[in-house]
């Protein structure tokens, strides 16, 4: 016993660089408000209860908290209390599930499910963490080697390196799919109809912070002190949310852009709770077009979680359900990243109130999530979904948007390598439409009558034509050369004939502008529905306007700081000057108001970076427009 002790009295005091990197504390602060800004911007809050916030910290985010005036109760890192962690030296020891694998172990294991299951996964790196470990994911369907046009879903756990059930609860989860495959149906079902991505682990360098032969004193970060779930790009605040990317994030990234997820769910310990978006707003400020859905299928794990385990589990916050920002503001969560930047649905699962329980409790928590987590992944047979081709049966990189309903990139797009969608939703008629670029749109009503309802739409888009557009440009009967017209985002030049040819148009109605030096600028809408030939007529500038034309001027031009520009109305009108390039960009408004008759007085003094060059005064008013042009020549400094 005293030996014993010792032992680990010398391994902390000679690891104290390793043990300062990150600290665990609690904190008072009763405004929610305060909550979701100053706290959550500056530590990592893993948890609330009434006004106490737990929180972990770097040394660097912990020097900036300190700051705050809090008072701060450093509590013993959560791993530091993990007890009974029995360590698995070799795949055998595995057998029962109720111990940690080594790391070389937990290898082994993902190579042995390859080796054992060619036909049904097939395991791949999509990167390495700081330290160099792994970031292992296999793939699980029939015809694994294939790429079939099959909806794809991803469960990933433990990006947070001290909350381990979940990394075991997959490891697990892979075996128990492989090895049941042909004999129990629901798995059957579930491996023939579905490329299912599974991640046992996002930050193993956290897990095994000791060294690869345990789990205990696991940790929170990184190996760079980072906390992987507040780095991912944000909905609200944008890049870089807790500063630069992580190579574990960015390993995610890269596979969430090449893969094209509907569904998934990232696991997490420390209370029992299912947590579903958004994490970046409150649900009174901004809730999600889904909330509802995201709502009732939460409500289903907690449910099942609860009708298969002991009393109180998967009861924490609103009995086992939480609104990701309602409980506090995340900025950089993955969970809203993947909705966000992917259009997938994913949820935050939180299963067990211990972070890094006894090895001896795991093949409890199995039982208890199993049947939620099967049940959850049967989500993909449900809600809206099908196939979106063209007429030659190619599929399309489509959107589809449910009108009236989604926003904040809450609409879903289809696999652009197959064509296929996934767009569950709440019961309800819905109009769908169908939109990829080149072809005409199309919107579907569509009845859902259940959460749990499927219903089957392939949707062929035909393509929208193309049209050639010839202008002439003239002005009486003299072709103008070197006017500028600008449609469907396109800009061309007349050759010397007045003449320019725009090819491959799309249909449809595209307003253009023309611009030239010495004419006033012509704006008009053309429909696109053949082979056309357009004549425009450009008038001249400085012509001369009837009488009632205000009196205006305009100098010094050229000029190189300020220009002062002169109205002398004979009535009270709405006058509106402005500032053109030659092509056409409006670069600045002097005014649009009504003003009193006399003499009015304006002065524009363009942004320094302003380009030199010729420029374009337009006033307007009464529908009529007169230009004047300009020459900007700034001194050089
Ligand atoms: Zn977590």
């Amino acid at each position: 016993m005293k030996i014993r002790l010792a032992i680990v009295f010398i391994l902390i005091a000679t690891t104290p660089m390793v043990w300062a990197q990150d600290h665990y504390f609690r904190t008072i602060e009763p405004n929610k408000d305060r909550v979701n800004s100053i706290i959550t911007q500056t530590v990592s809050i893993d948890k609330i209860a009434g006004d106490t916030i737990y929180a972990y910290a770097s040394n660097a985010e912990f020097e900036r908290f300190s700051k705050l005036g809090y008072a701060i109760d450093i509590l013993p890192y959560p791993s530091i209390n993990a007890k009974s962690i029995v360590m698995a030296n070799t795949i055998d020891d595995m057998a029962s599930w109720d111990r940690y694998p080594t790391y070389e172990v937990y290898r082994e294991m993902m190579k042995r499910f390859e080796q054992d299951y060619p036909n049904l996964c097939k395991l791949d790196s999509i990167g390495t963490s700081v330290k160099g470990r792994k970031l292992y994911v296999v793939k699980i369907s029939d015809n694994v080697l294939d790429n079939e046009p099959e909806l794809e879903f991803f469960y990933t756990s433990t990006m947070h390196g001290d909350e381990t059930t979940g990394y075991i609860l997959m490891l697990r989860l892979i075996d128990y799919l492989l090895s049941n495959y042909g004999t129990i149906d629901r798995v059957t079902n579930l491996v023939n109809n579905i490329a299912i991505y599974i991640n046992p682990n996002a930050n193993p360098d956290g897990t095994y912070y000791y060294g690869n032969n345990t789990v205990s004193g696991s940790r929170r970060y990184n190996a760079n002190n980072y906390d992987i779930n507040r780095n991912f790009p944000d909905p609200r605040v944008g890049e870089n949310p807790n500063g630069p990317y992580q190579t574990e994030t960015i390993a995610m990234m890269d596979f969430a852009e090449e893969r094209n997820f509907v569904l998934s769910a990232n696991f997490h310990g420390g209370i029992e709770l299912a947590n579903f978006p958004w994490d970046a707003w409150e649900s009174s400020d901004n809730p999600h077009p889904d909330h509802n859905w995201f709502k009732t299928i939460s409500r289903h794990y907690a449910d099942l979680a609860q009708a298969n385990s002991p009393a109180g589990y998967f009861t924490g916050w609103d009995n086992g359900i939480t609104h990701g920002g309602d409980w506090y503001v995340v900025e950089g969560s993955r969970q809203d990243y993947m909705n966000y930047n992917h259009h997938c649905r994913e949820i935050t699962l939180e299963i067990s109130d211990t972070k890094c329980p006894p090895s001896a409790d795991l093949p409890n928590f199995w039982d208890y999530n199993k049947e939620a987590m099967l049940t959850y992944m049967e989500l993909l047979f449900s809600g809206i979904q099908g196939m979106v081709t063209n007429t030659y049966n190619e599929p399309l990189e489509a959107i589809i948007t449910i009108e009236g309903h989604d926003k904040d990139n809450s609409f879903v797009t289809t696999n652009p390598a197959n064509g296929i969608y996934f767009r569950p939703i709440e019961s309800g008629t819905w109009e769908v439409t169908y939109q990829a670029d080149g072809y005409h749109e199309q919107t579907h009503s569509v009845t859902l009558n259940s959460i749990h309802d499927i219903v089957t739409n392939d949707v062929v888009l035909t393509e929208r034509m193309k049209y050639d557009i010839t202008f002439e440009i003239l002005s009486g009967d003299t072709p103008i050369p070197n006017a500028a017209i600008t449609l469907n985002g396109q800009s061309q030049q007349t050759d010397e004939y007045g003449s320019t040819t725009f090819v491959e148009v799309p249909e449809g109605n595209h307003s253009f502008f023309i611009t030239h030096t010495e004419y006033n600028q012509y704006n008009d809408e053309i429909e696109v529905d053949a082979n056309k030939t357009v004549q425009i007529n450009l008038t001249p500038l400085g012509l001369t306007y009837k009488d009632d034309y205000p009196e205006v001027r305009v100098w010094p031009n050229p000029f190189s700081h300020s220009l002062n520009i002169e109205v002398s109305l004979k009535q009270s009108i709405t006058l509106e000057v402005s500032i053109h390039s030659l092509l056409g960009q409006k670069v600045a408004t002097i005014t649009n108001q009504n003003l009193t008759n006399g003499i009015q007085r304006f002065s524009w003094t363009p942004n320094p970076s302003l380009p030199a060059g010729v420029y374009l005064v337009q006033f307007n008013l009464n529908g009529r427009s007169y230009i004047q042009k300009i020459l900007f020549a700034p001194t050089p400094r």
